[in-house]
Parts: C-alpha cells; sequence; structure tokens
C-alpha cells in the first residue's frame, strides 16, 4: 500500500505544496473521532491565534527537550539546561495548582534520567533539509543529525477532499534508537502527565500514535520492515513522587497496513462529511477534562459566515507555519486501482 518514501525534500518543493494539502495529525484524527464537529472547526475554518491556556503541554514540551538532549549528549546537565530555557515561567504563575510547576517537572525529568538503560541502543541517525540560515552560507545537502524531534508528513495519494485538497499526516518521532549488534530499531514517546491510574499498559497497548514511524523506519533502511519496538515513557509529573515507567510493544508489517486502512476509512469519512457540507455533533456530551467545550456556544449554528465571525472575533485568520519535514513518505492508498 506504501511504495515510494524519499527524504526531505527541498525547502522551495515544500513550500511550494503546503496549501493543496489539508495537515492531519495523531491528535487531530482523534478529535476526529471523538467529535465530527470540533474537528471541523479547527481544521476547516480560518482560526485566530490561540489564546487557550497551554501550560500544561509547554511543561511537556520542556520536559521533552530536556530528556531528548540527554539522549543526544549522554549529559544530565545539558539536559537540565535545555529543559530551564523552555519552562514556560510566565505561565506557571496563572496556574491554581502547581501540580507541574518547575520544581515538579524537573523532579520528574531527573526520574527520567535514573530511570532507563539505553545502554545497548544508539539514537539512529537522519539527514535534516538545510534550514534558510544554512542555504544562505552556501550549505546543500542536508545534514546528518540524531534522529530526535523528527518532523514528518505522509501524504496520501488517491484520495482527495471535495475542496480539491489532498490530506497529509503530519507529526513529531520524538526519538529514534538503534541497536548495532542486532540491526533492531525502536521508537521512543514521552507521555507527561498526571493521572493516577498505575498500570498504563491498556493505554498504550493498541495506541496507534507510533505505528507510522514504521513507515520512517522503512525510509531509512532503505526497504519494508518485518518489524520494530515501539516505547512508551510513562512520566507521572510530581515534585515528591514522580513516577516513570517504560512501556514496550512490538509492531510489525501487519500494525501498519491496519493503520494505512484506517486512515483511508477516516478520509473517506471526512470527504463525506465535506460533500455533504454536515459534520454531526458528537452523540456523547460536550465535556472534556471537566470543562465545557470551547465550541460549545458556536455549535449551536450552521451559519458559515457567522461561525467564522465567532472564531475570528475581528482579529486576521492565523496562517500556521509548518516545520519542514525532515522525512516526507508519499503513500499510494490504491496502487491496484491504476
Ligand atoms: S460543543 Fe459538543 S458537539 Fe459541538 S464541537 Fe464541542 S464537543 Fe462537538
Amino acid at each position: 500500500m506504501h511504495d515510494e518514501i524519499s527524504g526531505g525534500l527541498p525547502p522551495e518543493e515544500n513550500e511550494a505544496s503546503t496549501d493543496r494539502w489539508l495537515r492531519v495529525s495523531y491528535s487531530s484524527m482523534n478529535v476526529f473521532d471523538s467529535c465530527r464537529r470540533k474537528f471541523e472547526f479547527q481544521k476547516l475554518y480560518p482560526q485566530r491565534q490561540s489564546d487557550h491556556d497551554n501550560y500544561a503541554a509547554d511543561v511537556g514540551t520542556a520536559i521533552h527537550h530536556g530528556y531528548q538532549t540527554f539522549l543526544v549528549t549522554g549529559s544530565r546537565d545539558k539536559g537540565v539546561w535545555a529543559f530551564l530555557k523552555d519552562f514556560p515561567y510566565e505561565g506557571e504563575f496563572m496556574q491554581e495548582k502547581d501540580d507541574r510547576s518547575c520544581e515538579a517537572a524537573l523532579s520528574t525529568l531527573e526520574a527520567m534520567f535514573d530511570s532507563t538503560d539505553m545502554s545497548e541502543w544508539e539514537l539512529a541517525t537522519i539527514r535534516r533539509p538545510n534550514t534558510t540560515e544554512e542555504i544562505a552560507a552556501g550549505l546543500s545537502g542536508g545534514i546528518e543529525v540524531p534522529a530526535v524531534e523528527v518532523p514528518f508528513e505522509l501524504r496520501f495519494r488517491g484520495l482527495t477532499l471535495p475542496n480539491g485538497m489532498g490530506v497529509a499526516f503530519t507529526g513529531f518521532l520524538d526519538a529514534l534508537m538503534f541497536n548495532a549488534l542486532t540491526g533492531e530499531y525502536r521508537t521512543l514517546d514521552i507521555k507527561t502527565h498526571r493521572r493516577y491510574a498505575r498500570d498504563a499498559t491498556a493505554k498504550y497497548k493498541f495506541d496507534s500514535q507510533q505505528t507510522p514511524y514504521g513507515i520512517i523506519v522503512e525510509h531509512l533502511q532503505g526497504h519494508p520492515i518485518e518489524g520494530f519496538e515501539v516505547l512508551y515513557l510513562d512520566c507521572f509529573v510530581d515534585v515528591a513522587e514522580p513516577r516513570v515507567e517504560l512501556y514496550a510493544f512490538e509492531k510489525d508489517k501487519q500494525d501498519i497496513q491496519e493503520w494505512l486502512t484506517r486512515r483511508v476509512l477516516q478520509i473517506q469519512e471526512l470527504q463525506r462529511y465535506m460533500e455533504m457540507d454536515f459534520f454531526p455533533r458528537t452523540d456523547s456530551g460536550c465535556m472534556s477534562w471537566n470543562k465545557p467545550c470551547y465550541f460549545l456556544d458556536v455549535c449551536e449554528s450552521r451559519h458559515r459566515d457567522s461561525i467564522e465571525a465567532w472564531l475570528l472575533a475581528g482579529e486576521e485568520p492565523y496562517v500556521r507555519t509548518y516545520e519542514q519535514p525532515w522525512v516526507v513518505a508519499e503513500l499510494d492508498l490504491f496502487p491496484e486501482s491504476e
């Protein structure tokens, strides 16, 4: 089902194609599954710059960067420094609770350093495209870097939306590791949270977030793979008792195939809603994380202009710029029909 996998494209080629793709991700397709209407609001209307409170996510990002720096350099000090540089100090003072304070996040990061022995594994390397500054300095051909925080884009060929756009699946791979003795690959995803459940096996066992990373592994190897391992570094953020658990699962070709089949079904459903100009509301209530849905008021309307006016609130539409992907894979969804 997927056959043509390429490395990072030259910047000009990527930039020229940015408006032809509806970019979706693991989280936006989860939104699609939970409420088609919310997906419509978030992905198919112009947006203003987000003024939502992203503090918890920003703390998670700082922890990610701290741990990824530790993986790359092997230095705890450098990991802590990367974390401290990224930590959202301004947001910390606005929080009602201090369960994700700087101290709690740092304590969790230290527990992550101590949690796992990855000594048999080395970080894979990947060629990223040159930045604008590097091109201006006369560099070309990309640069080999450790495979952490790898932006990727999987472009689905064979399904076009009624507005003429294709659908591309984008995301970031937290880390890709390689075992030089066995030739095996493993991918890592870092999860920071405040869930109290002790055993998260059920949360991750069939979670599909890392399944498409197998396509990136294929890109690096240059041929289809039989399987790879996915790791979830599950981190309970707490100042006194941070908990870090590593969950490992095997993925194989069948998992990648099922992931692609699921994306085809979702895109076909999306096509139908767009053709009908009707995205249904969820049947299961409009609260999440104990808060009412942000779109609760505007959701009453089916009038496109009023919805757009509500969403923009008098501001200019925000044009999101996407990170240039280091891996671009063209996935032919229906090769037999050609
Ligand atoms: S208010 Fe309810 S139906 Fe409307 S977008 Fe939010 S979750 Fe969906």
